[in-house]
């Protein structure tokens, strides 16, 4: 039966943003919420930048650089250029177009606009007919904790240190007085919503400071609906950025299993389901063991077609919460 409910997704950046694509092939755009992180969102070089936000709406836009799978398709580097030659801040890659929209953002705050207001503008100009929101309107940053006793801002370790330094913990700076946004909290008393999607993204870094809001594990455990996670690990390996990395350092294995094993006990009671990659299926009954059903299938989302596919396989968790165990 094809489904006729409603779906709020829970996204990071870039494997967030692949399968929210799927799911909005397959779903009228009024059936589908993507709720980005906002734990990345920074000031740089004045501009205010919502990498994971972007990483959705170019996504849903058609508007994203397929090849590294941030910033926009057909970008010029002028700008980036020319700030070299005045010797300025390079590590942070800013693309001429990119750059229009951390202006644009910019000055929307400047002139008093919440991130779910600019965000709002910049979807229905992009032709974006999901609802996409920001996890918060407050500010929250996720900090990094390293082995050796530093403490670094979430871009500086991401990207300007190419996440080299060990780390050791996170945390989110503010996100205990912070409220999840509008949109957040209407997708999730939306009496249509049928499912919750975990997208896979970065457990520790992506998906933690939106779960951690106040209030959000126990307004998602009241509506009685499924949720449920696709692993961003396959074959003990990240497909992309550091997850893996920081399970090693972290002193967990680098399976499926230990995400969901980590998901369970950081969340607890949230997740009902958890899907895994083909390559992983000996983990079945580890994760089976955690109360979780679980699907297997192929999770890894090369073309536009494994993105749909997987999306499809996602929405067949539907069913009361544990009812199809
Ligand atoms: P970031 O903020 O841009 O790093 O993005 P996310 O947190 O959304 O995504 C990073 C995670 O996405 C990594 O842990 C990847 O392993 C995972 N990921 C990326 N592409 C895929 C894919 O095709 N399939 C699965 N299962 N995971 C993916």
């Amino acid at each position: 039966m094809p489904f006729s409910g409603k779906c709020l997704a829970i996204s990071g950046g870039v494997g967030g943003a692949k399968l929210a694509l799927g799911l909005s092939r397959i779903l009228a755009p009024e059936q589908l919420t993507v709720i980005a992180n906002t734990g990345d969102d920074f000031i740089h070089l004045g501009l205010a930048i919502s990498p994971d936000l972007d990483t959705v709406m170019y996504t849903l836009a058609d508007v994203d650089n397929k090849e590294v799978g941030w910033g926009q398709s057909g970008e010029s580097w002028n700008f980036l250029e020319a700030l070299e030659r005045l010797g300025g801040e390079t590590w942070f890659r800013l693309g001429d177009r990119d750059l229009a929209t951390h202006i644009f953002r910019t000055q929307k705050y400047l002139g008093g606009s919440s991130l779910s207001e600019i965000t709002r503008e910049l979807c229905l100009t992009l032709g974006v007919r999901q609802k996409l929101a920001p996890m918060t309107d407050d500010k929250v940053s996720t900090v990094v904790n390293t082995r050796d006793g530093k403490t670094l801002s979430f871009q500086h370790y991401f990207v300007r240190d190419h996440c080299e330094p060990v780390v050791a913990g996170f945390e989110f700076t503010g996100i205990g007085n912070a409220s999840m946004s509008e949109e957040f909290s209407r997708a999730i008393t939306d009496p249509a919503l049928e499912i919750v999607v975990i997208c896979p993204s970065n457990p520790f870094v992506s998906v933690a400071p939106v779960l951690r809001l106040p209030g959000v594990q126990d307004s998602i455990m009241e509506r009685n609906v499924p949720v449920v996670a696709v692993s961003p690990i396959i074959a003990g390996q990240a497909i992309k950025g550091p997850a893996a990395k920081m399970m090693r350092e972290l002193g967990k294995p680098q399976t499926a299993s230990a995400v969901a094993e980590y998901y369970v006990s950081e969340f607890r009671g949230l997740l009902t389901g958890f899907v895994i990659d083909s390559q992983d299926e000996n983990q079945t009954g580890a994760i089976r063991a955690l109360g979780l059903e679980t699907i297997v299938t192929n999770t890894l989302m090369l073309t536009l077609q494994d993105r749909i596919d997987l999306a499809d396989q996602v929405l067949a968790f539907t069913g009361p919460r544990g009812g199809t165990q």
